[in-house]
């Protein structure tokens, strides 16, 4: 029957999720991080849980959990963690089961998406916010079209438009996805989202991959395997507001080409390299000149735009090589992308070789 057959389908998925342990039991794992979602978290544990609902409907026997990290909120978000682990939010039963960790602050979205990852145990494992921005009737399809592509490692979302955001967010989001594609050796597509969902396989190449400073949809890109996109519209925000502004997404974009790339690096040099031949060419025009039209006196203004000039380049050069220099510093002190202060997931039993 069509039911069996659905089962065994998702039953095939299982077995063909790469390096899954035998005696796993989650099919699929909801990974999300929380930052002061109080406003938000409901709305998105019914429409989770409508989604989810749907994918067993389709493949019985998929058995689902919801990983909750509270990346250092300040409201009520982990007491509704708590509540929604507990199962006494006043709803119906939900298809899956509710995990959650608290971080004993906030790390920041990345280590909160690592949190999740290495305490998911899903062969199939979806990263995604809580603000319903990232839109959970997507779920289903996502999964089919793992279940029903073997040769298919993750589905990836890029949103088409940007409305509903401030343009000079999106210009300069463009503009970055436009640097950051033409420095580094892999592609982020412009709209990438940070949701997805992934087989075991992408998970487990994901965690292995120690670094300090983590720039997700680089990684994402790094670790390559087959990856589906489907596309859809930005929507705005369920409730609450935005952990991002504007500087920090600055900091966030500087982070990312830094982790991604070395070729600012080159570029100091190359810059050099450029005003090295510029300044040849002009020493030879001014002895030239001076030889055979005698030596007139220039004036200090035009030398003192020189030497600022170059001084502010030399600085500039000087700060790519400190931002490199920095990013080694931190990462060779080893610590840990986030530090687990409470919640219902033993991580260390999870997988997590980090502490
Ligand atoms: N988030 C987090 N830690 C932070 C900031 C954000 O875990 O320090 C979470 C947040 O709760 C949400 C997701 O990351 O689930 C995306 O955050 P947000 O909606 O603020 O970012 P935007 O959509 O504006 O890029
Ligand atoms: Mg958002």
């Amino acid at each position: 029957t069509a039911h069996a057959s659905a089962e065994r389908e998702s039953r095939n998925m299982v077995d063909s999720a790469g390096g899954a342990c035998p005696d796993r039991q989650v099919t699929l794992s909801v990974v999300v991080p929380c930052h002061n979602e109080e406003a938000c978290l409901p709305l998105f544990l019914s429409a989770a849980a409508q989604a989810v609902r749907e994918i067993i409907a389709a493949y019985p026997g998929t058995t689902a959990e919801l990983v909750l990290v509270d990346d250092g909120s300040t409201d009520g978000t982990a007491v509704l963690l708590r509540r929604a682990a507990a199962g006494d939010d006043g709803r119906a039963a939900f298809p899956f089961v509710v995990r959650w960790l608290s971080l004993s602050r906030n790390f920041g979205k990345e280590g909160a998406l690592l949190a999740g990852l290495d305490a998911a145990q899903g062969d199939v494992v979806a990263v995604m916010d809580a603000d319903l921005q990232d839109p959970p009737s997507l779920l289903p399809r996502m999964f089919t079209m793992l279940a029903d592509d073997p040769t298919l490692d993750c589905v990836a979302t890029r949103r088409t438009t940007r409305a509903g955001e401030p343009p000079v967010r999106s210009m300069c989001a463009h503009m970055f996805y436009r640097l950051m594609n033409a420095m580094s050796p892999v592609v982020v597509p412009d709209g990438a989202r940070d949701f997805r969902m992934m087989r075991r396989r992408v998970v487990d190449a994901l965690t292995s991959l120690t670094e300090r400073n983590r720039f997700s949809k680089g990684l994402y890109a790094w670790v390559g395997f087959h990856t589906a996109w489907i596309d859809y519209p930005n929507t705005r925000r369920a409730a609450g507001r935005s952990s991002w502004n504007f500087f920090a997404l600055v900091r966030y974009a500087i982070e990312g080409l830094i982790s991604c790339s070395t070729v600012p690096l080159a570029v100091a040099s190359y810059i050099g390299l450029l005003l090295c031949v510029v300044a040849f060419g002009a020493t030879c025009f001014i002895a030239v000149r001076a030889a055979m039209f005698g030596d007139p006196v220039a004036g200090w203004p035009s030398l003192a735009c020189i030497i600022t000039f170059i001084g502010g380049l030399q600085l500039m050069c000087l700060g790519i090589i400190g931002r490199y220099l920095a990013n080694t510093y931190l990462e060779s002190k080893r610590r840990p992308n986030y530090i687990v202060r409470d919640g219902n997931i033993n991580v260390r039993d999870a997988g997590n070789t980090r502490f």
